[in-house]
């Protein structure tokens, strides 16, 4: 294994942290199955990426780095392969190192929240803002399964008759 790598024991961790859920909040892609013709092996797509290049010149290459910090979690990311290869084009400049900081983090607590959850109906991600305005029934919001609800997230109805901001929780008999 080449010294700018991530040694086993944190690929595992990153992978497992993720789920084997690819970190993109765009694609989510499951990253390993069982594979078919051997019964003891996996298919695995995933890819534990550096966050900052391991090597000068690299996507995202911070040169202040200490090289322990580039071989450390805290640089290293879970992808499934095409996201891995995306990050990385065009030197990377498309996807910074905030970004995909910010996918990591969020991504972690996104598997947190669907623990121990059916995965076909994981919970989703409320967020934005959420207007609505007319008569007779108006909701802006309408959030029907488990949901996490973002800071900041503004939801806001007007009219007349049956207004609603927000309704969480599934619909009533009408
Ligand atoms: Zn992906």
């Amino acid at each position: 294994m080449p010294r700018d790598d991530f040694a086993q024991p944190i690929r595992d961790a990153v992978a497992r942290r993720a789920s084997f859920v690819c970190s993109n909040p765009d694609c989510r892609a499951l990253t390993i199955a069982a594979a078919d013709a051997d019964g003891s092996k996996v298919l695995y797509i995933g890819k534990v990426a550096h966050i900052s290049a391991a090597a000068a010149g690299g996507p995202r290459y911070n040169a202040t780095m200490t090289p322990e910090a580039r071989v450390s979690i805290s640089n290293a990311i879970f992808l499934c392969s095409n996201c891995a290869d995306m990050v990385d084009k065009n030197g990377g400049s498309d996807f910074s190192i905030d970004l995909l900081n910010r996918w990591k983090a969020q991504h972690e607590e996104w598997v947190r929240g669907n623990l121990n959850r059916r995965v076909d109906s994981p919970l989703s991600e409320v967020a934005g803002s959420h207007e609505a305005s007319g008569v007779g029934n108006v909701t802006a919001l309408d959030i029907e399964g488990p949901a996490i609800i973002k800071p900041g997230t503004v939801s806001r109805a007007s009219g007349l008759g049956n207004i609603t901001a927000t309704r969480i929780g599934q619909r009533s008999e009408e």
